[in-house]
C-alpha cells in the first residue's frame, strides 16, 4: 500500500516482540534503541510464537482471505433487515459463524445480542469490539442489486425495511475481524470480546434494549474488557478513508414532551379561551433563544421541535397543545443548563397566557467521548491500516450512538469508515438513497483487525 510509513510498523512489531522476547527487562524505548536484536528476534518470533497478522503484509492476506464471505454475508443481512428487538435471523447468522470458528457463545443478551468470547492461547488484555445489528423503518431507494424490499409494521404504519445506517456492513466486518483473529488464536495475546448489539437506533415504544440493557444483562461481565473498538460507516467519506475525533466524537440524546393546556373556545369567542396555539407558539420561539442568548457559542448544542399538534377544527380553539422534540449536546452541565431555561420558558409564557404545562424530559444516549490516551495510541494503527494520507481528525457530529453506554465504562474508541465508492452517490444515512459499498468492508476488516492486534500485542496498556 502507498502512503504507509515503512518504520512506523516496524517500531510496532518491535515493541510486541520486545514485550515477547525481553518482557523482564526492555521496554519499548528500548527496543527502539536496539534495533539489531529487535529484528533478530522478529524474525524468530515471526516463526515462532508472535501474534501472526501483527504486521501489515499478514493482516493484508488475511483480510483477502475473509472478505469475500463477508461481503456474502452482508448481501444477505442486506436483503433480510430486521428492525431493532426484532434482530432474529441477524442474531442466528451471528451465533452460527461465531461458533463454528471456535469462540464461546452467549445468545438473547438484551432480547437478541450475541457475545463471542475468543480466548487467545498467550496471556494478555481483554478487549472489546461491537457491531450493532438493527436496520430502519426506512424503504430503500438504491440501485444496489441485492437491496431490500421487505416491509413490516411499525408503530401501527406499514413501512419499508433497509439497513440505512450500515449495520450490515458493521456485522459483516466484525465477522470478518472475528474469522482473522480465530485463526490465529493460540498466538493470540490476549482476550477479544466480539459484541453484536441489538437496537442501536432505538426501541420500539415501551420496549427496553440496546447497549445499555446489554451491559445490565453483564455482556462486561467475565471476562471484562480493559477497551472497547467500535467503527461506523460514513456515507460522506470516500471508501478507503478513516475519520476520527478525539474526546467528545458524538452528541447525547434526549427527547423532550410537553402539553400546554389552555381553555377550549368557540374559534369566533377568542376572549372565552386561553389559546394553547398561540402559546405553544410563542414557546417555540422563545425556546430558539436558548441557543442563540444562554448558552456558550463554544459548546455545541441542538433544541429542535419535532412535533407540534394541537386541534381537530378550524373553527374551534382547542383546549391543549403537545410539543415533543430532541436536545443534542457534548457535556452534561449544558444539558442541565438547557433542561433549565426550557422550563422557566414554558413557565413564564404559559403563566402570561394562562395556561398550565407539564415538561418530561427522558434521557437518551449519552455523549460518545474517545478517550484521548487510547484514540492518541490507536490512531497510528489507523494509519498504518488505511494509509497515512487516508485517516483524518473529523468534527464532533450532532448524531448520538448507543456505543457511549459501552465507553462510559471502559475506554473506548470509535472511528468511521468512508463507505461511498468513488463514482457512486449516497444518501445520508437513514435516508431512502444511503449505500454503502462492499468495498469498505475489506477497509473495515483491516483497519479493526490492526487496531485490536496492536492494541493487544501492545499489552492493553
Ligand atoms: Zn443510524
Ligand atoms: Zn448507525
Amino acid at each position: 500500500m502507498t502512503g504507509i510509513p515503512v518504520r512506523a510498523p516496524r517500531t510496532l512489531v518491535a515493541i510486541l516482540v520486545a514485550a515477547a522476547s525481553f518482557a523482564a527487562t526492555a521496554g519499548p524505548a528500548d527496543a527502539q534503541a536496539r534495533p539489531a536484536a529487535a529484528s533478530r528476534a522478529r524474525t524468530a518470533a515471526a516463526r515462532a510464537a508472535a501474534p501472526a497478522g501483527a504486521d501489515t503484509a499478514t493482516i493484508n492476506a488475511a483480510v483477502a482471505r475473509v472478505a469475500p464471505e463477508a461481503i456474502a454475508i452482508r448481501h444477505d443481512l442486506h436483503q433480510h433487515p430486521e428492525l431493532g428487538n426484532h434482530e432474529v435471523r441477524t442474531a442466528g447468522i451471528v451465533a452460527d459463524k461465531l461458533r463454528a470458528l471456535g469462540l464461546e457463545v452467549r445468545t438473547g443478551v438484551a432480547h437478541t445480542g450475541v457475545v463471542g468470547v475468543l480466548r487467545g492461547g498467550r496471556p494478555g488484555p481483554v478487549v472489546a469490539v461491537r457491531a450493532d445489528m438493527d436496520a430502519l423503518p426506512v424503504t430503500e431507494a438504491t440501485d444496489l442489486p441485492f437491496k431490500s424490499t421487505v416491509r413490516t409494521t411499525y408503530n401501527g404504519l406499514e413501512v419499508g425495511v433497509a439497513h440505512a445506517c450500515g449495520h450490515d456492513v458493521h456485522v459483516a466486518i466484525e465477522l470478518g475481524v472475528a474469522s482473522i483473529l480465530a485463526a490465529m488464536k493460540d498466538r493470540l495475546p490476549g482476550t477479544v470480546l466480539f459484541i453484536f448489539q441489538p437496537a442501536e437506533e432505538g426501541v420500539p415504544q415501551g420496549e427496553d434494549g440496546g447497549a445499555k440493557m446489554m451491559l445490565a444483562e453483564g455482556a462486561f461481565r467475565d471476562p471484562h474488557p480493559s477497551a472497547v473498538f467500535g467503527l461506523h460507516t460514513m456515507a460522506e467519506m470516500p471508501v478507503g478513508k478513516l475519520g476520527f475525533t478525539p474526546g467528545p466524537a458524538l452528541a447525547s440524546a434526549t427527547t423532550f414532551r410537553a402539553v400546554i393546556r389552555g381553555r377550549q373556545a368557540h374559534g369566533a369567542r377568542p376572549e372565552l379561551s386561553v389559546d394553547p396555539i398561540v402559546t405553544a407558539a410563542q414557546v417555540v420561539l422563545a425556546l430558539q433563544t436558548i441557543r442563540s442568548r444562554n448558552t456558550s457559542p463554544f459548546a455545541p448544542t441542538v433544541l429542535t421541535v419535532g412535533m407540534l399538534h394541537s386541534g381537530e377544527r378550524q373553527n374551534i380553539i382547542p383546549g391543549e397543545a403537545r410539543l415533543e422534540g430532541t436536545i443534542r449536546t457534548y457535556d452534561a452541565a449544558v444539558q442541565d443548563q438547557i433542561e433549565r431555561r426550557m422550563r422557566e420558558v414554558f413557565d413564564g409564557i404559559t403563566k402570561s397566557a394562562g395556561a398550565t404545562f407539564t415538561l418530561e424530559f427522558e434521557e437518551g444516549t449519552p455523549v460518545t467521548v474517545n478517550d484521548t490516551v487510547l484514540t492518541a495510541r490507536m490512531v497510528p494503527s489507523l494509519r498504518r491500516a488505511a494509509g497515512e494520507a487516508n485517516v483524518s481528525q473529523i468534527p464532533p457530529a450532532t448524531v448520538s450512538e448507543d456505543f457511549s453506554y459501552f465507553a462510559n465504562v471502559v475506554p473506548g474508541f470509535y472511528f468511521r469508515l468512508g463507505s461511498t465508492a468513488p463514482g457512486t452517490v449516497s444518501g445520508d444515512h437513514h435516508s431512502p438513497t444511503f449505500r454503502a459499498d462492499d468495498t469498505a468492508i475489506p477497509v473495515g476488516i483491516r483497519a479493526m483487525t490492526t487496531v485490536v492486534l496492536d492494541y493487544l500485542g501492545a499489552g492493553g496498556r
